[in-house]
Formats: structure tokens, sequence, C-alpha cells
């Protein structure tokens, strides 16, 4: 079940939501924008293809998403350094107005921060001052959160020649007026009768925009598009899919693709979601595009005589002109563990073997670590980064996984613990790649999960889509509560990619942490779960400086300068998928909370955040009610439909509504006002009535008052 901070706005109320109070439809603050002095000159965001590609000469400024088009997230800027990173303090911060999981990276151009926060708003913000030059927001209905498997996150915007574009969850690409925020154009890039998503960021690719969606939890088909960044028309579409070859194939490709997948997959939706990672390489004129899970998880249901079904789980690179396919590498053939390869991809020439290749670099959720040529799709190593069993190793002659004989669950029909599980080895948090100490910073994790098969699926209206058993009964994710602790673990990987090894860890408290920025300073940052931004000696993992955030941080840090001065700034904020299914683990205490803000540190900055109000008093709970059958049922009914966004075992991670102390489990009228009625639509809490009946109602609330009162 999915409710939209009702829980933080009581906390907070509005005093402290200042940049546009509480109503997430207030218009946007328009104010006449005052920016640096040497920015007045030029036009805002103009960012051309020339500009882009000599990045290197004005490292103040951080144009795309990964800083340049290698997606190498790693600045020149070495004012802030390893010797004087001690005295960096804050400089700014800037309040935003939606209270959920915050994964932006700001684009800053010439004394302007560009970023987006959830909801798909997108703000501008003087990058020296952090005061707010305007916010759009394009206004997405609630009702998508429950579309969304993992949040209504947005990862952020992209700018070219004085325009600003971002996704937005329910499908949209908008384009913006870099200066007024005013919308020029926008496009609908899916059917918004299906549940696809946009939380990614859009990616320039010469005067083209590049756009995926997510959705392979629900059962769509995958695919990208590309839009004229000036007029927004539709220049090609790329599936990550085959459709019903009944309605004939797009293309040659599309045939080539369908003839690794069985059974009747397209009434499944397939999946292959291109989510989040894109990489351009211009000279190549190549797109890299990062493919998703299959859809249903389980292939035994998705394509029941097996195959590779292509091209799910796949590194795919297109002509950046026409999206002609050129080459794939598909980390997981036949994928039936949610083992995407959205993940973050790095571009980088680097030598190996004595030989200088142009490589393409990813960690994706299944524990390997890839260096693949990037000019054909050539495999050239593949270690793994964390403990898989999974597979025992990637052959290097056929460029495929060697499974090891039980991994398959759906095939073996018993259930199986397998790592890493769906939340990865390495999940959206971007590496970061250093030019100058040559290592790959990885945020890693171990997230192991007990997989079963499904016998009974059925595709549902509402809600996962997965083919697992893994939400019903509830039991495994309880009884592996305990074991998060041991198993469940948060790292800073720092991975050398010609050797293939390792060459520091830092662990951390909590298995969910930010993305990755690494400097010419010798300094690799990261925010993380305890709430604080890190600086790191970016060649030993030395922990050098940490400033306290006042919320966990999952987006990654960037660094700029303006007027001479480097900042390093971050979008914080705590939540998302893991932060709310986990606070079992992450949240025992209840002390965890969403504080979404953009912070920018500078040296000698004196900015000082305001102190938090006090978390409130726990209400005590209803007395309890119902049969143990009726409670054990809620408990399953639970398990599958609400523990996503309300927590395993019902204990809140600290951003949506603690459901044990929610004024409405009091009476079943009220419950079932909010579960079947969709009184807290607005807030992204959907009626479940499609799925729920109202003794279902009733016997999910008998669960949550008897766990409230344990
Ligand atoms: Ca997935």
């Amino acid at each position: 079940m999915k409710g939209r901070l009702i829980r933080t706005f009581l906390l907070f109320g509005c005093s402290t939501l200042l940049i546009a109070g509480c109503s997430r439809n207030e218009p946007a603050v328009t104010e006449e924008p005052q920016v640096a002095a040497a920015a007045k000159e030029a036009r805002a965001a103009w960012v051309d293809a020339k500009r882009l590609a000599n990045a290197d000469d004005e490292p103040g400024n951080w144009m795309v998403h990964g800083r340049t088009s290698s997606e190498q997230r790693f600045s020149p800027l070495d004012q802030i350094n390893e010797s004087n990173v001690g005295k960096l303090t804050l400089a700014w911060y800037t309040d935003l107005d939606t209270n959920r999981g915050q994964e932006a990276t700001p684009i800053v151009v010439d004394g302007v921060m560009y970023s987006t926060s959830a909801w798909s708003k997108v703000q501008a913000v003087d990058a020296k001052t952090g005061r707010l030059l305007w916010q759009y927001d394009p206004e997405v209905p609630g009702i998508w959160d429950v579309r969304a498997c993992c949040g209504v996150q947005n990862r952020g915007a992209a700018v070219w020649k004085g325009k600003v574009y971002a996704g937005t969850l329910d499908g949209r690409l908008i384009a913006l007026d870099a200066e007024t925020g005013e919308l020029i154009w926008e496009v609908n890039t899916t059917d918004q009768a299906q549940s696809y998503t946009i939380t990614g960021a859009p990616r320039v690719i010469g005067d083209k925009l590049v756009i995926g969606n997510g959705g392979a939890e629900y059962g769509v088909r995958g695919y990208v598009s590309a839009y004229d960044t000036e007029t927004g028309e539709q220049l090609w579409r790329f599936y990550t899919v085959p459709g019903n070859p009944a309605d004939g194939f797009e293309d040659e490709t599309q045939e080539m693709a369908a003839k690794t997948w069985t059974g009747e997959w397209w009434a499944q939706g397939g999946g292959g979601t291109a989510w989040d990672s894109f990489a351009y390489d211009p000279e190549l004129n190549l797109v890299y595009i990062g493919t998703g899970n299959g859809s249903p998880w389980a292939r035994a249901i998705r394509s029941p005589g097996g195959g590779d079904n292509l091209f799910l789980a796949s590194i795919v690179a297109v002509d950046a002109e026409t999206g002609e396919y050129a080459w794939h590498y598909q980390t997981v053939p036949g994928d039936t563990w949610d083992y995407t390869a959205v993940q973050h991809m790095v571009l980088a020439d680097i030598e190996i073997d004595g030989r200088e290749r142009k490589v393409i670099m990813q960690a994706p959720k299944n524990g390997f670590f890839y260096v693949i040529d990037r000019e054909t799709g050539e495999l050239i190593s593949a270690e793994n980064i964390m403990p898989v069993n999974w597979a025992t190793h990637i052959d290097l002659e056929t460029g495929r996984p060697v499974e090891t004989p039980d991994a398959r669950y759906d095939e073996t029909l018993a259930a199986k613990k397998i790592a890493p599980g769906p939340a990865g080895a390495h999940n959206w948090q971007p590496m970061s790649y250093s030019r100058d100490t040559g290592l790959a910073y990885i945020p890693a994790r171990q997230s192991p999960l007990v997989y079963r098969l499904n016998e009974n699926f059925e595709r549902g209206p509402i809600g996962f889509n997965l083919g697992i058993n893994t939400w019903d009964p509830p039991e495994e994710f309880i009884d592996l509560a305990p074991e998060f602790g041991e198993e469940f673990q948060g790292l800073i990987i720092a991975w050398d990619p010609v050797r293939q090894e390792e060459v520091w860890r830092v662990t951390h408290t909590h298995f969910e942490n930010g993305g990755l920025l690494s400097t010419a300073g010798n300094l690799l940052f990261q925010g993380n779960a305890d709430e604080e931004l890190v600086a790191y000696n970016a060649e030993t993992g030395e922990r050098l400086w940490s400033a306290y955030t006042q919320t966990g941080v999952l987006a990654p840090p960037i660094t700029y300068s303006v007027d001479g001065e480097q900042f390093v700034a971050v979008v914080a904020g705590w939540g998302a998928v893991y932060a709310n299914l986990m606070g079992v683990v992450m949240n025992p205490e209840g002390k965890k909370r969403n504080v979404s803000r953009i912070l920018s540190f500078k040296m000698g900055g004196d900015a000082v955040l305001p102190p938090l109000p006090d978390l409130p008093a726990v209400p005590s709970p209803p007395d309890r009610f119902g049969s143990e059958v009726q409670v054990d049922a809620g408990s399953r009914l639970y398990a599958r439909y609400c523990s996503i966004c309300h927590g395993a075992a019902v204990i809140g991670g600290g951003v949506l509504q603690d459901l044990r102390h929610s004024a409405m489990i009091g009476t079943a009228g009220a419950f079932q006002s909010v579960v079947l009625e969709g009184a807290f639509l607005g807030k992204g809490m959907a009626s479940f009535a499609e799925v729920l009946s109202e003794e279902d109602a009733e016997a999910v609330r008998a669960f949550i008052v008897d766990q409230a009162n344990q």
C-alpha cells in the first residue's frame, strides 16, 4: 500500500517546507532569476555538442548526468582535496517540498543548478547561494505511486541549448525554458493505461534525447525512445524485448530476439525495461542501453520452454542516429532472479594487456563486474565483486555465466536462497571511475533472498506480478529478518578494473546507501543511511571528513565551482523501496525520517541546518481483534499488497505512514475508506478494491492491529 508522507507532514507541518508550501499542487515559485554575474551574459543552460566534448576545459560545470557522456562521475576539480577537506562546511541548503526519497543528480551550468525531486518536480537553483529560481511541478496523479515498484523518485534532468528536460513518473517527457521554468513542450512516451513509469534521467545524444521506462515488475514490454530536443518529435524507438509475432516484428532485430523466447511471452509483457542507465559515445555514435529483468521474474512462467530471452539483462548498443541495433552483451541469459543490467555504465579508455581498449564497465545486479569492448561488445573480463551463488563464474570463451545446478528455483520447484537477491549486489546508485587512481568505486551490497516459484501465478490488475512466492506467504521475509542484519551489508568496493580485483573496501551500517563521486583532489564522496555525507581518501579508503545530513542519503553527490570556489552538493532525502520495505532492520527504533533538501558544501561555508523537530509520541494501539485464522490471512494479504511500501512486519521505514501508529486502523470504516475507497489517493495511496474485499481489508486491519500490539 502506498501512502504519501502523511506522517512526515504531521511531523513537520508546513513551516519548514519553505519553497512551495505543503501542497504539491500549489503553483510553482517563479522569481526573477539572479544568477552569478558571469552567467548573465550567457544564455541559461546553453550546452551544446562542442561544449560537452570539451567538458574538461570547464571543470566547474557538471553539464550532463554523469558529468560527461562517458558517465565517469569523476571531477577534475581539486581545490577541495585530501589535505584540506576537513574544513569543508555547509555553504547553503534548499528545502524541497516533497518528502519522499530523493535520488537526483543535479546538473550545474554557469552558476545555475538544475535538479529534480520526488513526483518528478524540476528546480533551478542559484548554485552559489541556494536560492530557488523556479520550480516546475508536472502534477503527476497520485495513482502512479502504485504503478511504481520502487517509489516516486526521479534521478535527474538534462539540459541542452537553453532547455531543461525531465521524465515524469506517469511517462511524459517535458521540456522547460531554462530561464523561466515554463513548459515548452511535453510528449507522452508511454501507454498510460499500462504500468509504465519514468524515474530515470533523460540523456542528450547530439540534438536528441533518449529516455526509457520502468514497469517490469508489473508486466510491460520495455523500450527506449529518442526525441528531437527542439520539437519533442519522436525519432526512433528500440524495443528491448520482442512483441507478439502475430502483430509482425518491427524489424529484423526483433525477429532475431524472438527466436530466444518460447510460449506466449508477449501476453506477460516480457519486461526488459531500461529505467535508468544510458551512456553515449559521440565518436562511435553509439548509445548504450542497460536493460532490465524479465516480466514476470520467473522464466518458467514467462518463457516456459526456456531461452535466453533477448534483450533482458543486457547492455545493448544502438546507433544514436537511427536506433538501429549494433551489438549486445547479455549478462544473464534467461533471467529469473530480477537481475537487471540497468546499473550505471561507465565508458573509459584503459590499457589492458598492453593494448589501449575502449571499454564499457558495469556492475549489474548479478554480482559481477564486467569490462566489455564498447566498439564490438566483446567481453574482456568479468569477476564477482561480492559473494554470488547463482553462478560459479563467467566463461570468457562463451561470455556466458556458468550457473550453479539448483539456482533456477522455477525449474527445481524448490525454495532457494540466492545471492545476490533482487536488491542486487549493486543497484541504481551510480558508481564512479577515477581517471587518477584507475579505480572504479562501487556502492555495493550483499542482499540474498529466498526465491520460490508461485505455481499458481495469475497476473493481477494491481500490485506486483513477479511469479514468485516471496510475498505470499510472508513468513520468509519475517524469518529472514534476523538474517537481514547479518547477511545484508552495504559497502564501498574500490575495484581495479584491469586486474579485476578489490583494492579496498568500506563497510557500512546499512545495506542501502548513496551513489558515488570521485575527484582529482584524491577524494571519494558518498552519502549514507546513517545520515551523513562522507569524504574518503580515494587511494586508501581512509575516512577523512563527514557532515550530518539529518536524513539518509541515496543520491550521488556532484561537485562544481562558481566564482572560483569549489562546492560539493548532494540531494538528501531518505526513502524509496528498501527504506520502506526493510524498516524492520533499517529503522527498528523508529528514528529515521525524510528531510528533503539540496545541500551544498564549500570551504568555510557558514550555513547551519535548523534543528529537527521532535518525533511525535507513539499512540497506544487499538485492542486486538479477530481470530488467528483472520490475522494469518491478513498477514498474507499485507505481505503481497502492503509490505513493499509500509514495511515487512508492519515496521515502517520512517518515510511513509507507519500503519501501527495510524489513526485509520481504529475502525473498519476508517480503514476501508482508505484501502477500498481511496481516501488518500492524492497522496499516492490507491484503492485496492480490485483485489481486496471488505473481509480481506478487515483481515489486513486485524493483522496490523496485532502487530501494533507486539
Ligand atoms: Ca526489477
